[in-house]
């Protein structure tokens, strides 16, 4: 079958079941909700709503998975293996789900085939390869006659929860490190954008992943996601999302102390000094804020910019905001496409307006295009100059296309605004200067510091926030530790 008719056929399911226990099956409650296509605001598909009851029979089934040993107990090569496979076959169908993440999503479907895609495929293939490499230690412990060593060993049952903006990337970071390490999954993806994860479900199943190693459940936060995080049966929560929720997570993980990491919001500083190399710092900052819409968690959203050349980059950049292409995501030249929902738009919508009264000079954008073409959730980029670092704006997550411009004059009162934040997920600086680079990546409290580039991720690279943007890292080696614990083995020689 040709992309698209592979693709319709899985649209074309009414409804789209979920994944428990190997088995695709409707909800319990026989209930579905609608994923809109936000570029046309249009049913794109029916998906079984799950809920609580659902969740119970993902866990279940997950823990059966994990107790069985049809798992863990695989050989490390062997879990390797699958992972590597389901790599591969997510790389066959690159082009199926490129167009599932744009239709589903609103993203320009050129970044979803160069990034999304792609960047979940290498994903899997990085996580196999650790599969075998977890290993213990032995401890040169001061007692005599004792061999004593560490095992590293899974968690067990991980509930994963997971937003709206990277549907498929953010289910591959949840699902690869988890895996690799011997663990069962319940993914319970965004109830705006569940296609992407459900498909990878029957990639997962095609692989051939023994029944209940992973179960999707698709469904609402306030039910299905709070069930998830309460779950008794659970060792621990990974979840990404806004800091709100985070905050209910930690609360619901309580009960039985499961374990929780937590990638969350930010308002990240993207710096641009007077000596940077000012061609690629605009256009930097203009990928740092505009990319996906803005509704990205790094979003270089609080530009600061050094006086001298504070008026050339704030030009620079509203020529790129006004000549960007924005249209349905699935046109090829698209470079804005719709926000996720409706709702999304008329929250980054209030946000311009709070901005605009509490004083800040809207600079360009700011409305709604609605044409024949222009029927879904769009909203032109949008930058604010004349702001204090007291604003709302310059405070709150907006997670859109929205940017406030705002001039520095020292490197020591630029530090000190730049961390004035309850977020800490990552910031930008564009220099040619390299004590100003290294001491501007020491100074910034934030998990991740890009210099003369922005919005650069690898499954190899650790990520994950300071302060109210979370805990845990994502990632590279250091996730290895969120999805395993350490054993010690005392063993007497004598
Ligand atoms: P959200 O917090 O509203 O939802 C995220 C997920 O949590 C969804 O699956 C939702 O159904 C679920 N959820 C909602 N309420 C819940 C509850 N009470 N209990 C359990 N689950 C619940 O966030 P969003 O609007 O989908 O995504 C945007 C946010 O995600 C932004 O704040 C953004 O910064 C953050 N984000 C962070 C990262 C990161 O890695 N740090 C990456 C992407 C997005």
């Amino acid at each position: 079958m040709t992309t698209s008719k592979v693709l319709n056929a899985f649209l074309q399911q009414r409804p789209v079941k979920m994944l428990i226990g190997g088995e695709w099956v409707e909800a319990a409650s026989g209930k579905t909700f609608s994923s809109l296509n936000p570029a046309t605001g249009e049913v794109l598909a029916e998906v079984a709503e799950g809920e609580s009851e659902d969740i119970n029979r993902a866990v279940a089934a997950a823990r059966n998975a994990f107790e069985s040993g049809a798992w863990p107990k695989m050989t490390p090569s062997q879990r390797g293996a699958l992972l590597w496979k389901l790599a591969d076959l997510l790389e066959q169908h690159a082009e199926e789900f490129a167009e599932l993440e744009t239709l589903d999503n609103g993203k320009p479907i050129k970044y979803a085939r160069a990034v999304d895609v792609p960047l979940a495929v290498d994903h899997f293939r990085y996580f196999a390869g650790w599969a075998t490499k977890l290993e213990g230690e032995t401890i040169p412990v001061s007692i005599p006659n004792m061999f004593t060593y560490t095992l590293r060993e899974p968690l067990g049952v991980i509930g994963q929860i997971i937003p709206w903006n990277f549907p498929l990337q953010m289910a591959a970071w949840k699902l690869a490190p988890a895996l690799a390490c011997g663990n069962t999954c319940v993914l319970k993806p965004a109830e705006q954008t569940p296609l992407s994860a459900l498909r990878l479900g029957e990639l997962i199943c095609a692989a051939g992943f023994p029944e209940g190693v992973v179960n999707i459940v698709p469904g609402f936060g306030e039910t299905a996601g709070s069930a998830l995080a309460a779950h008794p049966d659970v060792d621990k929560i990974a979840f990404t999302g806004s800091t709100e929720v985070g905050r209910k997570i930690v609360q619901a993980s309580a009960g039985n102390l499961k374990k929780v990491t937590l990638e969350l919001g930010g308002k990240s500083p993207n710096i641009i000094f007077q000596d940077a190399d000012l061609k690629y710092a605009i256009r930097g900052a203009m990928n740092a804020v505009f990319f996906n819409q803005g509704q990205v968690c790094t979003a270089g959203s609080r530009l600061f910019v050094h006086q001298s050349v504070y008026e050339q980059v704030v030009d620079g950049l509203c020529s790129y905001a006004q000549q960007m292409k924005i249209g349905p995501g699935i046109s090829p030249d698209t470079e804005l496409g719709p926000l996720v929902s409706e709702e999304q738009r008329q929250r980054v919508a209030s946000y311009i307006e709070r901005g605009k009264e509490e004083g800040a000079t809207l600079l360009t954008g700011g409305k709604c295009p609605q044409s024949e073409t222009l029927k879904g959730f769009f909203l032109q980029p949008t930058i604010f100059d004349h702001v204090h670092d007291d604003m709302t704006i310059a405070r709150e997550e907006i997670f859109g296309p929205v940017v406030v411009a705002l001039p520095f004059e020292s490197v020591d009162e630029l530090a000190a605004r730049a961390n004035k934040s309850m977020y800490g997920l990552a910031a930008g600086v564009w220099t040619n200067n390299i004590k100003i680079a290294h001491r501007m990546a020491a100074t910034l409290k934030a998990g991740v510091v890009w210099v003369n580039t922005y919005n650069m991720f690898d499954a190899a690279a650790p990520f994950g926030g300071y302060k109210q943007s979370g805990y845990g890292r994502e990632m590279g080696h250091a996730v290895l530790d969120a999805y395993t614990q350490l054993k010690t083995v005392w063993i007497s020689t004598r």
